[in-house]
């Protein structure tokens, strides 16, 4: 028979256990192609492992947010998710996400214009990947490092570096395709390299573009053995740009040729963008700058269709040349105009951003300076509270309880304590003489002293206290009459045989005690007024010792 329907529904929810393993595939295809959608999916995904307290797929699908966030142009909710992502992981000692998450990080920084930050975070990616043993996570990290340090006009020896390495690893972890990446990226710094170098030192860079030349053609090589049309692209193109820095335009030309016969087979609109780039500038190199100027407003174009205005700089600046060339003075400066005022809004948008980060950072830096003072604050006052509490409860000369602490827990024993117990009180005998004789401080030097004496003899569970003057009042817990009889006296004893020294002239002190037994239900006043009249008792017999109440 079959279940009822609200059984059946119940079930179903309890059984729906998120199979993340193919959520997380479906993100790492859906971040390149689709980041808007990724992005969607993984807020999705984190909401239902928050709710299921999945703290493992939380951080996986956080990183995944946070990367889709970098590519849709959301630095700053793309930061808070990496470092959420970083934290989890890190929670977690997951060294792997960890690294991957600080590398998304880097890339947001590079993309901020912060490039110092962006190697830092990056290198110690590298470094936990490293650690982590996470090859291909590493090689991925060591690419991403070589294409910043390509950017950076110092670092090209690092960039090389880098981008080996990574294809070792990636090589090493038998992912030559991959390994392919690493290699045309490679190039593609080699050629910046040669191309740096023509301004200052021609014949440098010319044996600079023909090792870049020998790179880039493997990379051709092992991109089309790889299948991978794109790679096979930019490592063309590659090509293209250490033959011009060679200055051999035929070559370059028919490697154009042959990149533009590709693109049309395997459309891919980045590499489509690239091409109108380099063949500009070839077209003018070549003296050819009507079509040239055709083929860069082309681009131009593809720029907006993409969504990539990151590379109108470069376009503008060769189309700007291609209209001196034409002598289209009037063209030419509006593409410089154009050209400038891109320049400034962009530094403008990356100086915002970076303020905007920077201000968020020191919001929250804020923000904790405050927490950390009103902890301080709420510490400070729990101790000045725990001071007075105290000081209202315990007497200062001896660190006993004071009477009014005494009188409290009295009267909570006698209301339930689950023992019998007793009360002594506690005289010192002819302390007038001590006084007279010695001063009133070496007196209180004496109450001290017994007070210690007090605390020391009796178990843990007593209560020793200052009861007013030169008398105390003891707790004894777990005692019947034998029992305080002989903790009374063992006290006595004790405080009999303390050695003065020359504080009190070699005499001895000694101390007179009433003890009254009592329990739960004992009234407390009769209880201590049958002590009282023990120890007057005591007093009455001739002093130090004990006497037990009627
Ligand atoms: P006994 O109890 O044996 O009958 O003689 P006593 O001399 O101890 O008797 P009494 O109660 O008459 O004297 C108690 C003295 O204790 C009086 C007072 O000056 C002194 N005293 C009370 N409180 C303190 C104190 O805090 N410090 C000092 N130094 N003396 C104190
Ligand atoms: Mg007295
Ligand atoms: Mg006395």
């Amino acid at each position: 028979m079959m279940p009822p329907v609200e059984d059946q529904v119940r079930d179903d929810a309890a059984a729906t256990a998120p199979d993340w393993a193919v959520l997380l595939e479906d993100l790492e295809l859906l971040v390149d192609s689709d980041a808007a959608s990724c992005a969607r999916r993984a807020d999705e995904g984190i909401a239902l492992a928050q709710v299921r307290g999945d703290r493992d797929a939380e951080m996986r699908l956080t990183y995944y947010a946070a990367v889709a966030r970098h590519l849709l142009g959301d630095d700053r909710r793309s930061l808070e998710l990496a470092q959420h992502a970083e934290e989890l992981a890190d929670h977690r000692g997951d060294l792997v996400w960890q690294s991957r998450s600080l590398a998304c990080r880097g890339l947001v920084h590079h993309d901020l214009g912060d490039v110092e930050d962006a190697v830092d975070l990056l290198t110690r990616a590298v470094d936990l990947g490293r650690e982590a043993g996470d090859i291909t996570g590493t090689a991925e990290i060591l690419n991403s490092l070589g294409t910043v340090y390509t950017g950076m006009v110092q670092f090209a020896p690092q960039a090389a570096q880098v981008l080996t390495e990574a294809r070792r690893l990636w090589l090493q972890a038998g992912d030559p395709d991959r390994a392919s990446i690493a290699l045309t990226n490679l190039a593609k710094t080699y050629v910046v390299t040669s191309g740096r170098l023509a301004e200052t030192n021609p014949r440098g860079a010319l044996t600079a573009a023909r090792h870049a030349l020998g790179i880039a053609h493997q990379a051709v090589d092992e991109a089309d053995a790889a299948g991978l049309s794109r790679t096979a692209v930019d490592a063309r193109l590659a090509v293209v740009g250490a033959h011009m820095v060679a200055g051999d335009l035929p070559a370059a030309g028919k490697v154009l040729q042959a990149t533009r016969a590709m693109l049309v087979r395997f459309p891919a609109p980045r590499q489509l963008l690239a091409l109108h780039r380099v063949r500009g500038r070839w077209l003018v190199r070549c003296g050819e700058p009507l079509e040239a100027v055709e083929v860069l407003t082309e681009g131009l174009r593809l720029c907006d269709e993409l969504d990539r205005p990151g590379e109108r700089p470069e376009l503008l600046r060769t189309l700007v040349t291609a209209h001196e060339d034409l002598d289209q003075t009037v063209e030419a400066l509006e593409r410089l105009h154009e050209l400038y005022e891109l320049t400034i809004r962009r530094n403008q948008a990356v100086a915002e951003r970076r303020a905007e980060l920077l201000s968020s950072r020191l919001e929250v830096e804020r923000a904790e300076r405050v927490a950390e003072a009103e902890r301080k604050r709420a510490a400070a006052l729990e101790q000045h509270n725990a001071r007075l509490a105290h000081e209202a409860s315990h007497d200062a000369l001896t660190g006993l309880a004071n009477r009014r602490s005494l009188d409290q827990t009295l009267a909570r024993w006698t209301e339930a304590h689950p023992r019998d117990f007793a009360v002594a009180l506690l005289d010192i005998d002819h302390f007038k003489h001590v006084n007279d004789t010695y001063s009133h401080q070496v007196g209180d030097e004496v109450l001290a002293r017994i007070g210690a004496e007090l605390r020391g003899t009796l178990r843990t569970g007593d209560v020793p206290a200052r009861y007013g003057g030169e008398e105390f009042a003891l707790l004894l817990d777990g005692v019947q009459a034998l029992g305080a009889m002989e903790t009374c006296e063992r006290v006595r004893q004790a405080i009999a045989a303390l050695e003065w020294g020359d504080l009190i002239g070699g005499e001895h002190v000694t101390v007179s005690l009433g003890v009254a037994t009592g329990g739960a239900g004992t009234d407390a006043g009769e209880l201590l007024s049958r002590a009282d009249a023990a120890l007057y008792q005591a007093k009455r017999a001739g002093r130090n010792q004990v006497r037990l109440a009627e």
